[in-house]
């Protein structure tokens, strides 16, 4: 295992922080896995501790078979912000903005440098992509903020690897995905071993979030030039690991051990790793996810838990104003699954409390709700 530290720029004087990534394993495959990019959602956090123990005592017994890098704490600015006994980690205080929205955009860079030497060699490709896309992160003038300085970091230990993972968690939420729907066969075992409870396909979220940074390059380049063999050779993911709370050692295990099996299937590990379960739940658009809204304000009582099926016209929840005592059932508007929950039990306008996901698209444009 070898640690490497890079300090990140525009620290306040006095100050330092630093992006502490892991490696372990040689050779031509890499997976690139962090967590906790929106720094207060820890699950991933915790399970990126039991990765690191199994991947030293695996890379003991010489049973890699590529590089895997781990960024156990992608978000150390984030991690430092707390608000009053209340820690802050999805958006940046200083500006405001989002830790995993407008990362930078790879495709377009690299079109000039890549663009006449392609061809149909499909590894040859692959290679020069690549290439390309080191060498234009690393000819960008400065970061211009702490920020711009670590999405650009992450991005650099994640652009030439074959799988990348970007743990997240939700509010109070069943395992989930983020992924390109070209990349469901992939990713299907991978969700079948951590029993997620659903699987949100999108091209574009709208966001250019840190796994659409990685995957989306590729299908870029592969449409512009379709007549040169490029493949989608970064898989990329945005894994929801549960719920805020869902730090608990047996489940952070349990999902340390569903990734490594996967990693296996990759071929970035060797050895012998449980067979996939053959129960999977299905993979639906992110276009179909019905964000629900509360009507007024008051206090909210969830009527199901997270991980029901649910079916239009069913109770989700109830809002209660307690000064003139309006009382309204929200109901789905869609048939799916209640994947996620909102942590405040306060309705507040503009503010989902709950998410379902469904079938059939019913939303276009920016997905993301921030
Ligand atoms: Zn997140």
């Amino acid at each position: 295992m070898q640690r490497i530290d890079r300090d990140l720029p525009w620290t306040c004087p006095g100050t330092r922080r630093q992006l502490s990534l892991f490696r372990f394993g040689s050779g031509p495959r890499k997976a690139y896995i962090q967590a906790s990019l929106h720094a207060d959602e820890l699950p991933g956090m915790r399970v990126a501790v039991e990765l690191k123990r199994r991947l030293r005592e695996l890379e003991s017994q010489g049973r890699l078979r590529g590089v895997v890098e781990l960024a156990p704490v992608a978000n150390p600015i984030g991690l430092g912000q707390v608000l009053q006994g209340v820690h802050q980690g999805r958006f940046e205080q200083g500006s405001g903005k989002n830790f995993n929205r407008d990362f930078f955009n790879l495709a377009d860079a690299v079109v000039p440098l890549v663009g006449d030497r392609l061809g149909t060699d499909t590894a040859a490709n692959v290679a020069l992509i690549r290439e390309a896309m080191r060498a234009v992160l690393h000819a960008l003038p400065p970061a211009t903020s702490e920020l711009q300085g670590l999405q650009r970091l992450l991005l650099e230990h994640a652009c030439d690897a074959d799988v990348v993972l970007d743990l997240h968690c939700d509010f109070d939420a069943v395992t989930h995905l983020y992924a390109l729907p070209q990349q469901w066969p992939q990713w299907r075992s991978l969700t079948a071993r951590l029993e997620a409870g659903a699987v949100l396909l999108t091209e574009d979220s709208g966001g250019y979030s840190f796994d659409e940074a990685c995957s989306m390059p590729w299908l870029n380049l592969s449409r512009r030039f379709a007549e040169a063999a490029i493949p989608l050779a970064c898989l990329a993911a945005t894994l929801e690991l549960g719920g805020m709370a869902d730090t608990g050692p047996a489940q952070a295990e349990a999902s340390a051990e569903s990734i490594l099996a996967f990693l296996a299937e990759q071929g970035l590990l060797d050895g012998e790793w449980p067979r996939v379960p053959e129960v999977c739940c299905e993979a639906t658009p992110f276009e179909g996810v019905e964000l629900v809204y509360p009507p007024h304000a008051g206090v909210v009582s969830f009527l199901r838990p997270v991980g029901a099926r649910v079916a239009v016209g069913e109770p989700l929840l109830e809002v209660i104003d307690p000064l003139d005592d309006r009382h309204t059932l929200v109901r789905a508007s869609v048939d799916g699954v209640l994947y996620v929950r909102e942590r405040t039990r306060f309705a507040q306008p503009g503010r989902w409390l709950a998410k379902v996901a469904g079938r059939h698209p019913i939303r276009h444009g920016r997905l993301l709700s921030d």
